[in-house]
This record gives C-alpha cells, structure tokens and sequence, in this order.
C-alpha cells in the first residue's frame, strides 16, 4: 500500500506526495512549487524518484525543474504534452502501465480540460490522481477539450470501483457544492454530503480526497446520465452528453 502524503498549496492547490515503502522510491504528483515538496521530503527522510504530471498547467508543472535539479527525479507526463511540459522524460497514453517502486499505475487518457489530460489509477492503493478532470462535486472547465470528450474521460473514471479514492488538485469542493445543491436540491446525499464539507472547511480542513461512490451520489457532472438529474434540469429526452454540456455551461456562469 503506497503513502500519500497532501500538501495544500498556492490558493487552493493539492500537491501529493506518494511513498512506496518496500522500495523507498517516492513521487509527487502536480508540483506547483518545489519548497514545500522539498520540506515535506526532508521531514520524512524520503528521496524523490519521479514527478507525475496529470497535464501542462502552470499550477500543476511550477515546481518540475526545480525538483529535477535538486533530486535528479524522472518525469512522467502524456506523450500527447510532451512538447509542454517541462523536463518531460517519460511519456505515457492510454492503457500504459507505469511501474513506481512495487506499485503499478495504469494511465488513464481525461482529455477535456486540457487534451493531454491524464489520469493515474493505482488500484492497489485504491487511489485516483485525477488532476483538474474531476473535482470532488465538480469537474474542470472546458480549455481545450469539448464537453462531448470531457464527458467520455467522466465516464471512464466513473467506472473505477466505488472505493476509489479521489485525490483531485482543488479545493474547490465547497463551491461546487453549492452549484449542485441548485441543480439537485433534493437529493439527499448531497444534502448530507454537504453539512460535512461545510463543517470541515469552517475548520480549515481538506475535504479531499472523497470516494468515487460520494461522487457517483453527489456529482452533478458524473450524473448527467442519470434519471433524477435529468428530471431536475428538465432534460429527460437528451442525451448524458448534452445535460453534460448544459450543467458546465450553467456552472461557468455560476
Ligand atoms: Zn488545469
Ligand atoms: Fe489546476
């Protein structure tokens, strides 16, 4: 089972570390900035090995060559960003598996976001690093890809099992909340859900990661295919795809 290590960062980045304690190898995936992830690295005694990059975005790459320099780490991002993201040494697509340590990541092509939009799925750490494809409650807007391809990447993680754990690169999970609250005001999952969120972050504390299954309940993107969403945008005859384009357009001007 890896170590995961979160280091909220800037506004409201998540920078993860993960550790592999057979090996001792340790990655970080996302680093917007390189000093907090060489303190919690010094802190721990743990040497990095790789940096895992889910996409090209200033917030997720900041801190790749710095890291590179002091630690001499690998770098592992989409071949289809390869050309954009700094220092790139490894590149991944879809079905790829990537070996780190003992553990085993099978590569997840998202495109929506951005279109070399990756995801990592370690399924024996039951642990999804999604980057900006989805949000606890929410999902990434639409950059680069259409909301017919950012819809088809949902549905790809949507399939993972329910215990996943969803280790997104946001804290946005309260204002999403509120958005779905509008669209689904009577579902009662996302009722509760909510009343936990709120009282989490009064405290100052991370509501990330949740688990597919909460998202499968709560998500108002991941549920564009289903009955009781559709019902409550008025959209019962169109397609996921089409209620999917409609709530992020909705959100866009939330
Ligand atoms: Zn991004
Ligand atoms: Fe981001």
């Amino acid at each position: 089972m890896l170590q995961i290590h979160q280091i909220p960062v800037l506004s409201d980045n998540y920078i993860y570390l993960i550790h592999d304690p057979v090996s001792q190898d340790s990655a970080v995936v996302d680093p917007a900035v390189s000093e907090p992830v060489l303190a919690a690295l010094a802190e721990r005694g743990w040497r990095l090995t790789h940096i895992l990059n889910t996409h090209h975005h200033g917030d997720h790459v900041g801190g790749n060559l710095e890291l590179k320099a002091r630690t001499g780490c690998t770098i592992v991002g989409a071949k289809k960003d390869r050309h954009r993201i700094p220092g790139i040494d490894v590149t991944v697509g879809e079905g790829d598996t990537f070996r780190f340590g003992t553990a085993e990541a099978r590569l997840v092509e998202v495109p929506g976001h951005t279109l070399g939009h990756i995801a990592y799925w370690f399924a024996e750490s039951d642990a999804l690093f999604c980057g900006d494809t989805l949000f606890a409650m929410g999902c990434g807007r639409l950059f680069e890809g259409t909301a017919e391809q950012m819809w088809h990447s949902l549905m790809k993680l949507k399939a993972l099992p329910g215990n996943a754990r969803v280790f997104c690169a946001h804290e946005y999970t309260e204002a999403n909340g509120r958005f779905a609250l509008v669209v689904e005001p009577d579902n009662q999952a996302l009722i509760a859900r909510m009343e936990v969120v709120v009282e989490r972050r009064r405290q100052g504390r991370p509501t990330v990661p949740s688990s597919m299954a909460e998202e499968w309940a709560t998500n108002p993107f991941l549920r564009s295919d289903q009955p009781a969403l559709k019902r409550a945008v008025g959209m019962e005859n169109r397609t996921p795809a089409d209620v999917f384009s409609e709530l992020r357009r909705r959100k866009d001007r939330f």
